[in-house]
């Protein structure tokens, strides 16, 4: 999923109604005991046995229904007791093992016939998960568990009542006619989002530029070249045809972005803007059908929209305590993104000597990224040679050593259990506890893999036994540009922040220690799902961190005080104007999937109305974004997540890390009182005994961040007046 900066990434929710998330088992020596530490014996993909051969995958998936079909009839039988909850999340974790390991393969691996058999076996799976999500006996187990008082444990409460939840989620408790309706919409519903998706791939749009002279010579190389025939009267009459060189622009999301941030000619900007905001046009169609079947589900459900049903069990409750954040942080942010607005028109004004000359959507990237560089000198090649690769790994060692004492250590992966040559296998080490958990990474780009930055599961932490800790595998997958293995592997800044953000997930996996994998790690409500990664992002800013690795990779010397300075004076720049661009993206996902007007509006208008209300940016005629906005797919009203996430992890960095951010202290406070418990704990009870009370607002039953933190970061409350941050902006950019 894609996060504020842009990124895919994390927590890889499978299906709208997964009940089962992850797993293992009771029985010795079998199929699923992953080698967490191998001793050099030959193994299969991720250390399972099975999964030595691509064909490996049938068998997985046989044995995992086996398994789980023993599991579904033991638990039928059972008394109400907490062996109940023992045994469905003891089939979550296996069921969701072949979830979990298709779902990586298919992202990642190299070799074509992994993948298919790969995709084959989540096929396969996932018809099994719905025949485990409709099963009576099992929900009428849960039940037994919820009501029956036999749960010892605030965590098998917890969970018994989750998986009811997640149950009634899949529509169980409801007549057979409905519970008939919500199957076929949940299945029509897949089928939009792949369609949706599958659009934005084979319809990106294009643009043809002629002359070649309007595309900067440095971008050139990513366009293809195309010719037309120019006839002058003069060749015509002779019958010759001159051919003129042009260059076709792809408007995909990457290839637009650069378009917009590279080339200075204003109208193939303005062509590529609009291209690029209007495609895919199919979208349109598709994205209402899905708002009409998830309205309709959501009503099904007891809800009056979808926003309403699929909010609910979050923090925030309601679309309504949603909204009014949204609403809120919006006036907020307004006055300053106002400003910064100004300034960028001032100098498009100055620059061009037009005093009237109005700013365009398609200006802002090239006029922002001249403005930050004309303030900052920033070079992205000098900033880069702080970061090579292997450096950054070793300072986040350290930073995890020194937080929670505990060390990544490299260890050698078995024959078999890799899916490419660029893998590293990591165990995450402590003195007295010993291992905590694994990490696979695997961070360059290639042909073929998961073009983002993502954290997958692989096995959720569970306890087995009184003396027995199932231990938590992720694996990392970035896409960094640079080559591997060579000297030349340097990060340029936002790719560290990424690593930083992704290891931020990693250690809330790897930290948990839940009983159940149901709750492991970052298997919390989503608008708790993107704070560790949120507040590991101050890390990769904070300069008592970098000046720990960040060392040139020729000279050694470490990165300058005064660089690092500057790099967080250009990201503050238009800080306002980016967080005001996701609250409107949060307002789209929120009103599109909200309460239905009769007959439905289009949706175009209601963005162009969203944009004009609350960006300090015109709505260009025509163009309609969100027909390639996917997070609307998995994130339907999920959206505003990552704004809470933003102010609950600005207010824990500055209340538990900004004084000392590489303290044992801070590591244990944020070990012991927040990531070792997954989502094991009510999340609002969890957020109050990391900070304290303060960091919440209750309002209308639901739950929302304190801004103050985010305010005070920003400078959004108590800046400086408007004449001066606009003249101190202009003094810096011309
Ligand atoms: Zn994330």
């Amino acid at each position: 999923m894609q996060t504020l900066n842009g990124r895919n990434e994390s927590i890889v929710f499978f299906s709208k109604h997964l009940l089962f998330r992850n797993f293992s088992t009771f029985q010795k020596n079998n199929f699923f005991t992953s080698i967490a530490r191998n001793n050099g014996e030959e193994t299969g993909l991720y250390g399972f046995e099975l999964l030595k051969s691509p064909k490996g995958f049938q068998r997985f998936v046989d044995e995992a229904i086996k398994r789980s079909s023993e599991l579904v009839s033991y638990v039928s039988n059972l008394p109400s007791s907490m062996e109940i909850i023992r045994a469905m999340d003891e089939i979550s974790d296996t069921v969701c093992s072949v979830v979990d390991s298709a779902e990586l393969c298919r992202n990642t691996h190299p070799d074509r016939e992994f993948v298919e058999e790969a995709t084959k076996a989540s096929m396969r799976i996932n018809e099994y998960l719905h025949f485990l999500n409709t099963n009576h006996s099992l929900y009428n187990a849960v039940l037994k568990a919820e009501h029956n008082g036999a749960m010892q444990t605030d965590e098998s409460q917890k969970a018994a009542h989750s998986l009811r939840v997640d149950f009634e989620k899949g529509g169980i408790h409801l007549s057979a006619d409905k519970l008939h309706r919500v199957n076929e919409l949940n299945i029509d519903i897949a089928h939009l989002c792949r369609e949706f998706s599958e659009n934005m791939i084979t319809d990106p749009g294009f643009v043809d530029i002629f002359p070649e002279s309007g595309i900067p010579k440095h971008i050139q190389h990513l366009l293809k070249p195309i010719y037309r025939s120019c006839t002058s009267k003069e060749s015509h009459s002779r019958r010759k045809h001159n051919k003129e060189r042009g260059f076709r622009i792809t408007t995909d999301s990457k290839m637009l972005s650069s378009v917009l941030q590279w080339v200075s000619d204003d109208e193939v900007r303005k062509q590529s803007y609009i291209q690029g905001n209007s495609s895919p046009r199919a979208n349109i169609d598709i994205l209402d059908k899905l708002i009409a079947a998830r309205h309709e589900l959501g009503q099904i459900m007891g809800h009056k929209s979808f926003a309403d049903f699929s909010i609910h069990p979050n923090l925030a409750s309601s679309p309504e305590v949603v909204k009014s954040f949204l609403l809120e942080l919006s006036k907020i942010v307004r006055p300053k993104a106002d400003q910064e607005f100004n300034a960028i028109r001032d100098f498009k004004r100055k620059k061009y000597n037009q005093p009237y000359e109005g700013l365009e959507p398609w200006d802002e990237t090239y006029l922002t990224g001249m403005m930050k560089s004309s303030a900052y000198d920033l070079e992205s090649s000098v900033i880069s040679s702080y970061f090579p690769l292997s450096q950054c790994l070793e300072g986040l060692n350290a930073m995890v050593q020194s937080l929670f004492g505990a060390t990544f250590c490299s260890i050698p992966l078995a024959p078999g259990e890799s899916w490419h040559e660029d893998v590293l296998k990591m165990a995450l080490h402590h003195p007295e506890e010993g291992d905590l958990g694994y990490l696979y990474l695997d961070l360059h780009s290639r042909k073929g893999k998961y073009p983002g930055c993502a954290h997958f599961a692989i096995k959720g932490g569970r306890r087995i036994s009184a003396t027995e800790y199932q231990l938590p595998i992720v694996a990392l997958v970035c896409n960094f540009s640079a080559p591997p293995g060579s000297s030349t592997a340097r990060l340029n800044h936002c790719e560290l922040e990424t690593l930083f953000h992704e290891f931020g997930h990693a250690l809330h996996s790897l930290l948990s220690r839940t009983d159940y994998q149901h709750f492991s790690g970052t298997r919390v409500v989503i608008d708790l799902a993107e704070i560790p990664s949120n507040l590991f992002e101050y890390y990769a800013w904070d300069y008592r961190v970098l000046k720990t690795f960040a060392k040139h990779y020729l000279t050694g010397e470490v990165i300058p005080e005064k660089l690092v300075e500057s790099m967080k004076g250009a990201k503050k720049m238009f800080a306002a104007t980016e967080l005001q661009r996701q609250i409107f993206y949060a307002l789209i996902d929120l009103t599109l999937f909200g309460e239905q007007s009769s007959p439905p509006k289009d949706t175009t208008s209601i963005v162009a109305n969203l944009k004009t209300q609350f960006t300090s940016w015109n709505h260009v005629e025509g163009t309609h974004w969100h027909s390639r906005f996917n997070h609307l797919l998995n994130y339907g009203s999920g959206y505003y997540s990552y704004l809470y996430a933003k102010c609950f992890a600005s207010t824990i960095w500055q209340e538990i890390c900004e004084e000392d951010p590489l303290s044992r202290a801070a590591g244990s406070t944020l070990r012991t009182k927040f990531l070792q418990h997954g989502g094991a704990k009510d999340p609002s009870t969890l957020l109050k005994d990391l900070v304290g009370d303060h960091i919440l607002r209750y309002q209308n039953g639901g739950i929302m961040p304190n801004l103050t933190g985010l305010c005070k970061e920003m400078e959004l409350m108590n800046g400086p007046s408007k004449s001066e941050v606009t003249s101190s902006l202009l003094q810096r950019a011309c």
